[in-house]
Order: C-alpha cells, then sequence, then structure tokens
C-alpha cells in the first residue's frame, strides 16, 4: 500500500477547513458507494481509498502528523519527535470492520439521512473484523547506533580513575525538520530508491533488497529538508565529559548514555562506549584487581629479617621480611590493589615478590669473610638431587 496524496484522493487543497473536507467527502463517498456501483470493483477501491484520506484528513491529530510526514503511523508525534510513544496496539489506518463501523456510524449522525444502511452495507462488503490486506510497511522509531572511542589510560589513571572530555563525532536530530527528514510540501520520488521503494543492502556475500528507510517503501516522500538532505540527522561534533571510574583495565567499557547517533523518527540516541586501553607500568603488573610487584632484597636482609620499603600505587608501604626468606618468596599486602569496578568499597591486593641480590664483592676482606661464612656454614643445595 503506498502512501497516497489524501488531499487530492478527496479533491480539495492542503489548507481545506474539516468541512470542506467533510463535503468532499460526502460527495464522493455517495459518488462511489458499492450500493451504487454493484458489482464494480474499481468504484469500490476509489471508495475504500476516500474512506482512508478521510480517515486521516477529518481527525486534527492524525491530518498534522500526515501533513508533516507524509504518510501517517500512529507512533510519530508531530509536536515532540523524541520520545513518541511506542508499542501501541495497532497501526494507524484501521482496516478492520470495527474501525470502518465507527466511521460510518460518524458519519451517519453528521450526515442525519443515509448513516445506518451505509453501516450494514459495510458489514456485509467486508463481513466482521476481518483483515482485507496486509498493512502498509510502517516506519518505526529506530533507536541510534552506539559509538565506540577507544582511550588510552596510563597504569595510575586506570587505578585511580579520571575524569576527561572526549570529542566525539555523532549525529543529532537535524533542528530544521526536527529528524523528520522533510519540512512538508508536496510529495516527489524519492531520491534513496529512486522511487522503487526497496534498497538493495549487501551481508557479506549474499544481495537482498530491504524497504527503504526513507520513504518506508512508498517510493514517495516529500521535498527532503535541506539542512539535512533528508537524513533526518546532521552531523555535530561534540565534547563529551567522562567519567573513568577507578579500576578499569584493558578493554573495559564505559558507559555514557544517549551520547551515540541520534534516533530516527523519535527513537532515542544509541550509547556512548570508551573502550580504554593501560598502558604497562614500569614495576607493577596488574591481574584482575591484584597488583605484583617484584622487589629486591640483600643476603643480609633474607637471612637475618629486615623491615624494607616497598612500591604500592598509593606510595611507600612497609613490608617485613622474616629471617631465612627465600628469593622468589611472595608476600601479601591486603586491600594494597586496585578498587574494585564492582564495588568501590572492594579493592584487590597486591604481592610482592623479594629476589635476592647478590652483592659486588670486590675486597680481599668481605671475600674471606665470605670463605669463613662457608665453613661455618657446611651446606649442600644440590644434595637431594644426589650431587655433591
Ligand atoms: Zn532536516
Ligand atoms: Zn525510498
Amino acid at each position: 500500500m503506498a502512501n497516497k496524496d489524501y488531499y487530492s484522493i478527496l479533491g480539495v487543497k492542503r489548507d481545506a477547513k474539516p468541512d470542506e473536507i467533510k463535503k468532499a467527502y460526502r460527495r464522493l463517498a455517495r459518488k462511489y458507494h458499492p450500493d451504487v456501483n454493484p458489482g464494480d470493483k474499481v468504484a469500490e477501491e476509489k471508495f475504500k481509498e476516500i474512506q482512508e484520506a478521510y480517515d486521516i484528513l477529518s481527525d486534527e491529530k492524525k491530518r498534522k502528523i500526515y501533513d508533516k510526514f507524509g504518510y501517517y503511523n500512529e507512533n510519530l508525534d508531530p509536536d515532540a519527535p523524541f520520545g513518541a510513544k511506542t508499542g501501541a496496539s495497532s497501526g494507524g489506518i484501521n482496516f478492520d470492520f470495527s474501525g470502518f463501523s465507527w466511521d460510518f456510524g460518524d458519519f451517519g449522525t453528521r450526515s442525519g439521512s443515509t448513516g445506518s444502511t451505509f453501516r450494514d452495507i459495510f458489514s456485509e462488503l467486508f463481513g466482521g473484523g476481518s483483515k482485507r490486506e496486509a498493512e502498509p510497511p510502517k516506519p518505526m522509531p529506530k533507536r541510534g547506533e552506539d559509538i565506540e572511542i577507544p582511550l588510552a589510560l596510563s597504569f595510575d589513571e586506570a587505578v585511580k580513575g579520571l575524569t576527561t572530555n572526549i570529542t566525539v563525532n555523532r549525529s543529532e536530530q537535524c533542528p530544521r525538520c526536527q529528524g523528520a527528514g522533510d519540512t512538508g510540501g508536496p510529495l516527489v520520488i524519492c531520491s534513496t530508491c529512486n522511487g522503487s521503494g526497496k534498497v538493495t543492502k549487501i551481508g557479506g556475500r549474499l544481495q537482498f533488497s530491504q524497504v527503504c528507510p526513507d520513504c518506508a517503501g512508498t517510493g514517495r516522500r516529500r521535498q527532503p529538508c535541506s539542512l539535512c538532505q533528508g537524513k533526518g540527522v546532521i552531523p555535530k561534533t561534540e565534547q563529551v565529559k567522562v567519567r573513568i571510574p577507578a579500576g578499569v583495565d584493558t578493554g573495559s567499557r564505559v558507559r555514557v548514555p544517549k551520547k551515540g547517533h541520534a534516533g530516527r523518527l523519535g527513537g532515542e540516541p544509541g550509547d556512548l562506549y570508551i573502550i580504554t586501553n593501560v598502558s604497562n607500568h614500569k614495576y607493577f603488573t596488574r591481574k584482575g584487581d591484584n597488583i605484583y610487584v617484584t622487589v629486591p632484597i640483600t643476603i643480609p636482609e633474607a637471612v637475618l629479617g629486615a623491615k624494607i620499603e616497598v612500591p604500592t600505587i598509593e606510595g611507600k608501604a612497609q613490608l617485613r621480611i622474616p629471617p631465612g626468606t627465600q628469593s622468589g618468596q611472595r608476600f601479601r599486602l591486603r586491600g594494597r590493589g586496585v578498587p574494585s569496578l564492582r564495588n568501590p568499597n572492594l579493592r584487590g591486593d597486591q604481592y610482592v615478590e623479594v629476589q635476592i641480590k647478590l652483592p659486588k664483592v670486590i675486597s680481599e676482606e668481605t671475600k674471606e669473610l665470605l670463605r669463613q661464612f662457608e665453613k661455618l656454614n657446611p651446606e649442600n643445595p644440590r644434595k637431594e638431587m644426589g650431587l655433591e
């Protein structure tokens, strides 16, 4: 079912007053009524068309929507393109018998003469409540697409979080046509589909045709808006303030609601996602919310025990090295890791691995001390391997 020019169907001007529309409708309805043209399919079609045109143009709200968008759909809102109502139960033009019967009842009371016969005839013609044909394609409000933007962060920024401005190239609802794509005017051939109502899409190696999104498959639309060329949206470069929470890691997705591309026909805008990429740290590595660091210790510190300073992401901390600590031994600093993204009150731990660093022995005196040390501690660490 193509979009029709309801005004020319009723033979009235676009600025016709309700009274003129009603008069034109009555005149045509009498002329093409099936009762007057028994068995005439053309007249029957014409009669349906007149009925449809009157259904839209006699209703102030429906007419406003039609004037604005070039077709009628009850989901469209002529005054507030954003937040238009969705999820309505039925389409705009009701082809059910019940929908028409209401109109006939109305017609009858208004004309005061032939109403009841019209209703009876109509009932015979179309039966009760059955749909005559598929409903016309309805352009539904469409949510805008999401935008993903990568963001490079230092290790510290990821651990502590930050607020920053990000340049986003997004689309916004066209201010001239309020996203409708046109500003009224006569119907012309849709330039997107050249009037065919279909566009060809490529999906992988397959080609398939889809209903043209710009004319809802009707092939006709109003002169496109000069600002957005009928797209309903215009490109916009915007600085968006983004709060990166403490604890993000490489690949974290930080959502900024409604800062994606604009929706169509009153649909919600998409979201903006910041995808973080965290650079390596000089000392620290990270696994989830835990932080790992390797710290060198001396032989006396390992043998005798010591209190040493170790780095944490919040600054220095004290670590007690017990006597007899081996190289590679790992110590845990509870709660000194990364804040949890799920619960900012929780933190991971920091693990400190110690590595014994050999001294550079140059003086003869130190060498002599080590020989004495060996004599006092005759140990063979390879004994378990059966080696001398
Ligand atoms: Zn526009
Ligand atoms: Zn089209």
